[in-house]
């Protein structure tokens, strides 16, 4: 078992040594380097960009298949907002994260 010492002077991502370079702390103690845990990040956001890509593309599907079938308008109407609540509900935090550096692009007019 790695003491208190041992695990702050070494990257809980990459597992090399932490001097002198930038870290932040982790929840659990540890210490990372600023670019191992951007690029974590960049890469959970990558993930979770395909997964709600591929969730609207099944989403928009269903829909084209259920107005197709000649579904009646008010069930088609309730798929129409029942389905996107759900993907937003399941795709949550990549709509957050979506959110924030949209407005933030937007405030900044950098595109
Ligand atoms: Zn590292």
């Amino acid at each position: 078992m790695p003491s208190a010492t041992s695990t702050a002077a070494t990257c809980a991502i990459c597992g090399h040594s932490v001097t002198n370079q930038p870290t932040v702390p982790t929840v659990h103690g540890g210490v990372v380097h600023i670019t191992c845990a951007d690029r974590q990040a960049r890469g959970a956001h990558r993930r979770r960009t395909a997964i709600a890509t591929v969730a609207g593309a099944f989403i928009l599907a269903v829909l084209t298949l259920a107005a197709a079938s000649g579904l009646p308008g008010s069930s088609l109407v309730l798929l129409a907002v029942l389905l996107p609540i759900a993907h937003v509900v399941a795709n949550w935090r990549w709509w957050r994260i979506s959110g924030r550096r949209l407005t933030t692009r937007l405030r900044l007019r950098r595109w």
